[in-house]
């Protein structure tokens, strides 16, 4: 079975909308999701420590929805491929391996909790795809697995990016569609 790893910020849960509530809340700053040109979120803000504090002080992951068509997409995958979610903690955020837990345990009760591999270097995990918005991550993990596919998910930060081993996708459900026609 083909082995599909899928990113969770901006990809599964739409971690970066209620970030930004948090940050606008305790800043008074008015900084919106798209508003962001690139990854660095920090250089769009007046008060660009404050951000990281929103991150730490909010507990913004459980607070956070799916993203659009996430959920159902997730489910299909988890049907069709062998899917492990890969996933980074930042380190302002103390109990974000336990928030992730949680929240994919409350929206994706079926899915394993074995089977989250939180780590910052996710081209040290092997797939045969990998579906995620960070083109960094993206980029690093396409070199390292050369026969490896990409789904990047469509965010207003990474507009400016293309690799031809990647589809640009507005949901998991669309990368969904695309994966399926390769089994
Ligand atoms: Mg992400």
């Amino acid at each position: 079975m083909k082995v599909v790893l899928i990113d969770m910020d901006g990809v599964l849960v739409d971690s970066t909308d209620t970030w930004l509530a948090e940050y606008r809340a305790i800043s008074g700053d008015s900084l919106y999701p798209n508003q962001l040109k690139t990854y660095n979120f920090d250089q769009y803000a007046k008060h660009p420590k404050l951000v990281w504090k929103a991150l730490s002080s909010g507990n913004v992951f459980r607070k956070s929805w799916p993203c659009r068509d996430a959920i159902s997409g997730f489910q299909h995958f988890c049907d069709l491929f062998d899917v492990y979610v890969v996933t980074y903690v930042h380190e302002s955020v103390p109990d974000g391996a336990q928030a992730k837990t949680e929240w994919l345990a409350h929206h994706c009760p079926d899915f394993p909790s074995q089977d989250i591999i939180f780590t910052k270097h996710k081209h040290m995990v092997r797939g045969d795809y990998l579906i995620g918005e960070n083109t960094t991550n993206l980029d690093k993990w396409l070199e390292a697995h050369p026969n490896g596919k990409g789904f990047l998910i469509d965010q207003p930060y990474n507009k400016n990016w293309s690799h031809i081993r990647c589809k640009r996708v507005n949901t998991v459900l669309d990368a969904l569609m695309i994966a399926q026609e390769d089994l």
